[in-house]
């Protein structure tokens, strides 16, 4: 590699590069990557550091986990994405260590300068004080969860497909998946569909109406995030669809095929050889190395409390954005939402105001710009509430679909995609089902 693409103090960067300004980005997900792409051009050297080399879409893992779509459809290399801009260095490593003071970070044994810090590690999964539950129940976050659990279920099916015993096959065709939000719904129509549907001309002795599907909740309604009339009919075509709901239940135990649940009713064990949870998300452990080094604040589920600016106090030079911030500067004073469309427009207003203060101008304060929420059921069914319209069924299906090819990073997986949702459309058929290697537990953020 030339010299002059060394940014970071591997070698010592170009004269050219020498006097600008070094922005580091920890973090190429939906707000890191939008940073990046709004620094291109601008008079700084810039150096993105992840520990994966790809960016998730994770908004479709639970189409790669039901065999709709390949792992490789939703992860596009930060270097396709990125790596060609000029003041731009991608490097593959977890960051692990912070010194505010001396402007360092730690990252794979050594420690780096910056003059600007932007940390978009995003968020985890959390079991709430039960880290013991991942093996059992795996999350779905990480590629790796999504592969896990499509092979988890491959495998139910396959196993019941060769047991002559009912009683098993009913068992191993029973899918648990703890959480009512938008991930817990979508996976919840999604394994309905394969198990009850696309499967059914594949397997010969594997019976639908043995399937069972029980999405658990302890909220009283499903997608609290949105509407109360799109939750009830979130609700209605899940039901429709064979999605057994348990509202108002929380989880207590969890064991190799069952969970006990307490609900207003009492205690009951759901036996089931599929178990996913889709329930807990805490913000990224440098959240809490940040807090260490410089005392900054965290909220309860670990995210970090951040300026108007999205700096911390007393370090200007340091912003926190995406998931695994606290944006509490809001007309209503709550925090901004986890999910892609704000991380997109803190990334993108980041990186204006590095640009704006370099370049001697002031853009305007942050506003987040809120596109509306939404969540598919299955096929041609979903619920959408854009801006205080609300929409459900096969239109709302229409605009979800539209709304993730417009986000999807990558023009190559966003026309690939097109075309395997319209086969699947045409075919009911799904492809994305090899069975592959036992993947490492589920990353896991606990307090
Ligand atoms: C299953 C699922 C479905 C979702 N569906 C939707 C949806 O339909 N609509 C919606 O708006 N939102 C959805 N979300 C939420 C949305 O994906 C997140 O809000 C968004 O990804 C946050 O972006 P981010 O850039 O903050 O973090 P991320 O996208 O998570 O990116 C964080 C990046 O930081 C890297 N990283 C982490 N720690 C380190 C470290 N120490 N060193 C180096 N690199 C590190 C990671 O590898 C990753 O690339 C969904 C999330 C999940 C999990």
């Amino acid at each position: 590699m030339a010299p002059e693409r060394f940014f970071l103090e591997l070698e010592p960067p170009l004269e050219s590069l020498r006097q600008r300004p070094h922005v580091v980005i920890v973090g190429g997900g939906f707000a890191g990557l939008a940073a990046c792409r709004a620094l291109a051009g601008a008079d700084l050297r810039v150096t993105l550091i992840d520990r994966r080399n790809f960016n998730l879409f994770q908004p479709l893992l639970y189409q790669v986990s039901t065999g709709l779509i390949s792992p490789s459809d939703v992860a596009s290399p930060l270097r396709l994405l990125v790596g060609r801009q000029a003041n731009l260095q991608v490097l593959l490593g977890e960051v692990d260590h912070l010194d505010v003071d001396r402007r360092r970070i730690g990252f794979e044994g050594s420690d780096f300068a910056y003059d600007h810090l932007i940390l978009a590690a995003g968020s985890g999964s959390t079991y709430f004080g039960h880290p013991e539950w991942a093996e059992l129940a795996p999350s779905m976050k990480t590629l790796e969860d999504a592969e896990e659990i499509r092979r988890r279920l491959l495998l139910v099916m396959e196993e019941a497909e060769r047991t002559p015993d009912s009683e098993r096959r009913r068992h191993l065709q029973a899918v648990v998946i703890v959480g009512g939000g938008p991930t817990g719904c979508e996976l919840a129509g999604s394994v309905s569909d394969l198990m009850r549907h696309s499967l059914e001309r594949d397997f010969k002795q594997l019976d639908p109406a043995d399937t069972t599907i029980t999405l658990v909740d302890p909220g009283d309604r499903l997608l609290r995030a949105l509407d109360p009339q799109l939750s009830a009919a979130a609700a209605q075509a899940l039901e429709a669809a064979g999605v057994r709901l348990l509202l108002g239940g929380r989880v207590r135990t969890i064991e190799a095929g069952r969970l006990s649940v307490t609900s207003a009713e009492g205690e009951q064990v759901l036996e089931a050889a599929t178990i996913c949870w889709t329930a807990g998300v805490r913000a990224s452990p440098l959240g809490g190395e940040l807090a260490r080094a410089s005392s900054c604040r965290l909220d309860r589920g670990g995210r970090v409390e951040v300026e108007p600016d999205f700096s911390i106090p007393g370090h200007p030079e340091i912003r926190v954005i995406g998931d695994l911030c606290a944006y509490a500067h809001t007309p209503d004073g709550r925090p901004l939402p986890g999910m892609a469309a704000p991380a997109v427009q803190m990334g993108a207003w980041v990186a204006r105001d590095l640009r704006g203060r370099l370049e001697g101008w002031t853009p305007k304060p942050f506003r987040f710009f809120d596109p509306g929420s939404m969540a598919v059921l299955g096929p041609g069914r979903a619920v959408a509430d854009l801006r205080g319209l609300t929409f459900s069924g096969p239109l709302a299906w229409l605009l979800w679909g539209l709304a993730h090819l417009a986000f999807m990073p990558d023009p190559e997986n966003r026309l690939l995609l097109l075309l395997k949702w319209l086969w699947v459309i045409g075919t009911r058929q799904r492809s994305a089902l090899v069975i592959g290697q036992p993947q490492a537990p589920a990353a896991v953020t606990e307090p």
